[in-house]
């Protein structure tokens, strides 16, 4: 009932998608396996995980980027964070990756995605086919 204040509290008044998961997430309000964070993003480990390593990477406010298709130039910055972060994260031997890795960003409903606050997933300790299914 009170998701969208707390979009408005976490986010800003430009983003006027109801919150998620991933919102109470960074507010500490569930708890998570976070790996690494710093003022911008957050890294955590997937609650159920599709290879032996599965960490997702998000920006901690989503401002308006519900979906990667949603994102223009005031997102460079973010973006960029991102995928360095993910790139960290897919040689981090402590987390079971170091041998390649498939890092994803499912854009829409029709592509799987089911959290619509942005989030890159890494995954790892396993082989990857191609094409994807
Ligand atoms: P999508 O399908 O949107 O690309 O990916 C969403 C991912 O979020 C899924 O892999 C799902 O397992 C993960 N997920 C959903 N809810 C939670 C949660 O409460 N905690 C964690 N750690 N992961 C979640």
């Amino acid at each position: 009932a009170n998701g969208r204040w707390d979009t408005i509290w976490l986010a800003g008044l430009r983003d006027t998608e109801p919150s998620t998961i991933f919102d109470k997430i960074v507010a500490g309000e569930i708890p998570a396996t976070v790996v690494k964070e710093d003022d911008k993003i957050l890294a955590f480990k997937d609650i159920n995980p599709v290879a032996p390593a599965h960490v997702l990477v998000i920006p901690k406010l989503r401002r308006g980027l519900t979906r990667l298709s949603e994102a223009s130039p005031e997102h460079y910055e973010i973006l960029g964070r991102l995928m360095v972060a993910a790139g960290e994260i897919a040689k981090d031997e402590s987390l079971g990756f170091g041998n390649g890795a498939r890092i994803v960003v499912n854009d829409g409903p029709e592509a799987g995605q089911e959290v619509f606050h942005l989030h890159v997933h890494v995954l790892g300790g396993r082989a990857f086919s191609w094409p994807p299914g």
